[in-house]
């Protein structure tokens, strides 16, 4: 049994202390603060939540639109006379009424809620927990990484009546933020993962972060620890609060639990413990660092629960692995997979058909490829009928059940299935055909299998791949918008495939959050994210003569350059009959490589003023060295003619004409002149000039070892023998060439990739499909990774390895390497 509560509007009035504009006749059972991912409108509360950036009272219509009709707002000239049917709670500050509202909702149930904090860890130590315990009991947890003030109250939202117990994960990147979490989460007890540095800038010291943290526990009864940070055992012991039960365990100190010895065999690692003066021992199928630490963080709370050695010890041996991250491929047929195959439970399927939407192209279907889903506590029949419901909600067209237990419920769902009992079964079946034009999400259990379905759906298997990190790029955008007004507006350059990431899924991504503009070089990369679907804006930059009626045709707005371009884009706009077509003037101020000069401005005013085939919707020009301090006289030089040149031009008309001059380096060092808009290019993709280390990493281009081999010294290796080698040495092959973007100029020595965390050298020539690297010096195996560039062998190192810049290396990656996209 699951109840899911529901709320009187009335109710929610009180508990928030708001005012309520409407009758409130009505009750909710859902949170909404994203305008984006609704579930229910008509049974939902919209928050409207003030960030530094968004503001969700502007989406109130659009939301009143889709149905939703309870919203708490703060900001009362929003309520108008169209939303007659709406109820509107107002509140002096809205996060802090959801808040309120999932305090009071924690505070209706009496089972243990267990806090989860720490730098690192924290979901897998939650979603590990989740894994040993639910055989036993009905557990609440945070959806993929809930953590934050929002994030918190978003997860409690999820406790019902029927379960047992919760485990909720606090994260924080701000003084006085654990204090808020405490009062929504109030755990009876919890887990300290592990202290980093991350976050830090917020903070003062380590010391005081940790100290944050801990605050997490002001009201527990007891924590579990690693003695063997110092730092961590200190603080506890001077910590105010309640006191806490404090169960420890330590490599190298007294602690409750004891580890006396970790050996790695095969793809496990055998961990040896002492406990209440026993020897005991679990064996774990994982070998790294991370997952050891937090796998004992899991046996300290199994032992402190008083939990049997063999079934700890029967459990820990089929921990599964937490997929942190979604992929997005290529599949056959003109299809989209996105492969979610490690979760197949029910509370993050809502995340995952939000994806499937985000991803969703022009006249694409929408297909779920679903396994059984494994969740104790509930009947069968009434967690497919949840399933049914969310799919139908989130306009989902057609289904693949795979499993028996799926296919029993068959009739539960209502829209285009086929159901399959065994993925065997499926692949049996299985015939290409079935798929055409769809975006399809491949969500099964890990014994299911799915990643065979997946291989057999995608365009090829490649070895070598680009990967994209969608969340870096999120974060990257997030960091130039937070150097920005909250009104200034972001045109993002998407021209050359997106500096090499690809065009139509970067695009998707950025019109789900929202970017004002799109820009790309030439008509024909525009005309592709029309046809995947891309409603934004979207600015040409280097415009043809011969693609003006397409791009008219396109919704494509020019550049327009020269006194020439913009006759001859006006009579194509005559000969389309279209009036009012926004236009974009570009300057050259310094640049010299194409724009209007000042000797040409009279003319262009006389020609543009009063012309009602055109609309002026923007000015611009670019900086030659806005990234270069030695440039800046230069640079303030050309924002000063900008700044002159585009005020005659804005005074010439009656609506506004937007002015953008900053690239992104602009964005970082000269934010003064942000005018209305800025252009945004290779800081989306993780480069910076000057603050390199507030960005991440977005492109890491892979490879494996295809074979390798042992030669000895005095061999050569390659074309024209170039690689002479000095000692017996194993060689390793990599099947990337030149023709994929790996520049012949990095053989011989020159440039070197990351194996197992090793650099080593390229040996000999580069081939044309395939090169040679050296792997004496380091532990490795055919089929082991290889980074290009990546997280830890940077984009950067790479660029001074070719004496070149990040941009070339970016844009030369060919296409036929895959790009694989994924979300954390
Ligand atoms: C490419 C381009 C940009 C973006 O430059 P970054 O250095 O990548 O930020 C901006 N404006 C124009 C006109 C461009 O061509």
């Amino acid at each position: 049994m699951k109840t899911c509560l529901s709320y009187d509007i009335t109710s929610v009035v009180e508990i928030t202390n708001g005012k309520l504009l409407g009758d409130g006749d009505t009750s909710v059972n859902y949170l909404s603060i994203d305008s984006r991912t609704l579930l229910d409108p008509a049974k939902t509360l919209f928050f409207a939540l003030i960030g530094e950036r968004h503001n969700g009272h502007s989406y109130i219509e659009e939301l009143y639109r889709k149905g939703v009709r309870n919203f708490v707002i703060s900001q009362e000239d929003i309520v108008r006379k169209e939303f007659s049917q709406a109820n509107f709670i107002l509140v002096y500050d809205t996060l802090e009424a959801l808040h309120q509202l999932s305090r009071w909702h924690r505070s209706r149930f009496n089972y243990p809620v267990i806090g989860i904090t720490g730098s690192n860890g924290k979901t897998i130590v939650k979603e590990w927990l989740f894994q040993l315990l639910q055989p036993d009991c009905q557990i609440v947890r945070s959806p993929k990484s809930y953590n934050s003030q929002v994030g918190v109250p978003l997860s409690l939202w999820n406790l019902y009546p029927e379960a047992s117990m919760a485990i909720i994960e606090a994260g924080i990147s701000q003084p006085g933020e654990m204090k808020k979490l405490e009062a929504m989460i109030q755990p009876q007890g919890g887990i300290f993962t592990h202290l980093g540095d991350a976050h830090q800038e917020n903070f003062e010291s380590t010391e005081e972060k940790l100290n944050e943290k801990l605050e997490l526990f002001d009201h527990s009864d007891w924590l579990i620890y690693c003695r063997d940070d110092e730092r961590i055992h200190k603080a506890i012991l001077q910590r105010k609060g309640s006191p806490l039960d404090c169960f420890t365990w330590s490599r190298n100190q007294e602690a409750q639990l004891r580890i006396r010895g970790e050996i790695k065999r095969g793809g496990t690692t055998c961990i040896r413990g002492e406990f209440s003066q026993r020897n005991i021992e679990v064996v774990l199928p994982f070998t790294d660092k991370a997952s050891i630490e937090n796998a004992i963080h899991c046996w300290a709370y199994l032992l402190r629960e008083g939990i049997e050695d063999a079934t700890i010890r029967k459990r820990m041996k089929k921990l599964q692995p937490v997929a942190m991250r979604l992929e997005i491929k290529e599949g056959l047929g003109n299809c989209t997979l996105i492969n979610d195959f490690y979760n197949s439970d029910l509370g993050s399927l809502p995340i995952a058909l939000d994806m499937l939407n985000q991803q969703q192209q022009k006249k694409k279907k929408k297909t779920l490829i679903l396994s059984d889903i494994f969740q104790s506590g509930i009947s069968a029949k009434e967690l497919y009928a949840e399933v049914a419901t969310l799919i139908e909600q989130k306009g989902v067209d057609r289904l693949i059940g795979i499993g028996e237990s799926i296919s029993e419920h068959a009739g539960l769902f209502d829209l285009e299935r086929n159901f399959y009992r065994s993925t065997d079964q499926f692949l049996h079946d299985f015939s290409r055909n079935l798929f055409r034009d769809e975006v399809i999400l491949i969500r099964g259990a890990r014994n299911f299998h799915f990643e065979r379905i997946s291989n057999m759906l995608q365009y090829k298997a490649h070895r070598t791949v680009l990967e994209v990190n969608l969340n870096a790029m999120v974060h990257n955008l997030n960091y130039f918008r937070s150097l920005l007004k909250p009104e200034t507006r972001v045109v993002v350059m998407v021209k050359a495939f997106s500096y090499g990431s690809g065009s139509v899924e970067v695009a998707n991504l950025l019109q789900f959050q929202r970017v004002d503009y799109l820009a790309v070089a030439i008509a024909d990369e525009g005309v592709e994210l029309r046809n995947a679907g891309i409603d934004v804006p979207i600015m040409v930059m280097n415009p043809e003569y011969h693609s003006f009626d397409t791009m008219i045709e396109y919704r494509l707005e020019p550049e327009i350059y020269s006194l020439a371009m913009l006759e001859s884009f006006e009579t194509a706009l005559k000969r389309n009959g279209v009036k009012d077509f926004p236009v974009h003037i570009k300057f050259d101020t310094g640049m010299h490589r194409m724009g209007f000069g000042q000797a040409e401005l009279d003319q262009l005013l006389q020609k543009i003023s009063g012309n009602d085939q055109l609309h002026i919707r923007s000015v611009f020009s670019h900086l030659a060295g806005a990234d270069e301090e030695q440039h800046d006289d230069f640079t303030r030089l050309q924002i000063e003619r900008f700044k002159e040149w585009s005020g005659k031009i804005q005074t010439a008309f009656p609506y506004p004409v937007w002015r953008h001059i900053l690239n992104s380096a602009g964005i970082e060092r000269f934010p003064e002149a942000q005018f209305e808009m800025v252009r945004l290019g290779i800081g989306l993709y993780g480069v910076s000039s000057t603050y390199q280390d507030k960005l991440r990493n977005v492109s890491s281009l892979k490879t494996t070892i295809s074979q390798i081999q042992e030669v000895s010294a005095n061999g050569t290796v390659g074309y024209g023998r170039r690689g002479l080698l000095l000692r017996d040495s194993r060689i390793g092959i990599i099947p990337i060439g030149y023709a994929d973007g790996f520049n012949r100029h990095l053989g011989n020595g020159r440039g070197s990739v990351l194996v197992n965390g090793v650099l080593v050298p390229v040996v000999g020539n580069v081939c044309m499909d395939m090169s040679m690297i050296d792997l004496t010096d380091v532990e490795a195996r055919e089929g082991d990774t290889v980074t290009i560039f990546g997280d830890e062998k940077s984009l950067l190192a790479m660029a001074r390895e070719l004496d070149t810049i990040p941009y070339e290396i970016l844009t030369t990656v060919s296409r036929r390497v895959k790009r694989v996209y994924f979300q954390e």
